[in-house]
């Protein structure tokens, strides 16, 4: 058996506000392993968002156990989660995230960037992501001159840039046409097969249906995990 990319065990967060406060995972179980692409499912409001977030160490849980790749995630400085960002994880959002003012092999560069790459070097390998994505002719164009789908595809070559082990993403398809949608599943099921865990938050069956495990979250916990045995008959028809 593969080993664990990321577990966490009887995770727990809440959001305080003032003196309200809003329970919205109450020990949630689950263990991803690597090589894995795998769907969180849940109605709006059921904290998809709130655990990829904490996977993606961009937020705190308050009780229970995170371990990415194997190693203990508990409160860290923002230096430090950075570091563990940089070396593990690319994020997929909704809303592509990308830089209004910077083009599109500027934007893939940017993690490169932070990494402390000089310029000429990081836009050369930002070239290259875009080229593997079908993209080398949009290389100088701005996001607002993209279609959602080009967009979404600048995004993909920008979390891969750095050569993650995982991927987090969350509803990347939630702005995209049914067809460009589609377009994106097997772009992500291309990477993953290049051997990077891949966790696809998605309230869409469709969507789901095109990943080898779907985890359900209902009021703050996981009420379902099962293997999608139709996207495995799939493979084995392809293959
Ligand atoms: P989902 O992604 O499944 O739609 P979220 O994780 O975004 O759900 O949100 C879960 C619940 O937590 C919702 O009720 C939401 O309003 C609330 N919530 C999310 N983020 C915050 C925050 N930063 N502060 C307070 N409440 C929040
Ligand atoms: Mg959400």
């Amino acid at each position: 058996m593969s080993r664990s990319i990321i577990r966490v065990e009887s995770l727990h967060k809440s959001y305080v506000n003032g003196s309200n406060s809003l329970h919205v995972l109450k020990g949630v179980d689950m263990d991803i392993r690597e090589g894995e692409m795998v769907s969180i499912m849940g109605s709006s409001g059921s904290g998809k968002s709130t655990l990829l977030n904490i996977l993606g160490i961009l937020d705190n849980y308050d009780e229970g156990a995170y371990y990415l790749d194997e190693k203990h995630i508990g409160k860290m400085n923002e230096t430090k989660a950075a570091r563990f960002r940089n070396r593990y994880i690319g994020f997929i959002f909704q809303s592509f995230n990308l830089i209004s003012f910077k083009n599109a092999m500027e934007n893939v560069a940017l993690p490169l960037y932070y990494q402390g790459v000089n310029r000429k070097k990081r836009n050369l390998i930002a070239l290259d992501y875009l080229e593997r994505l079908g993209l080398r002719e949009w290389a100088h164009h701005l996001p607002s001159e993209l279609s959602g789908g080009q967009k979404q595809r600048v995004a993909i070559a920008r979390a891969l840039i750095s050569n993650p082990k995982v991927i987090l993403a969350d509803e990347p398809t939630g702005a995209l046409d049914s067809q460009t949608s589609l377009e994106v599943m097997e772009i992500l099921k291309e990477v993953n097969e290049s051997g990077i865990s891949i966790i696809i938050v998605t309230h869409e069956n469709d969507i789901a249906a095109r990943t080898q495990r779907i985890i359900r979250l209902r009021d703050g916990l996981i009420e379902s995990n099962e293997v999608n045995h139709a996207f495995e008959l799939e493979s084995v028809k392809v293959n």
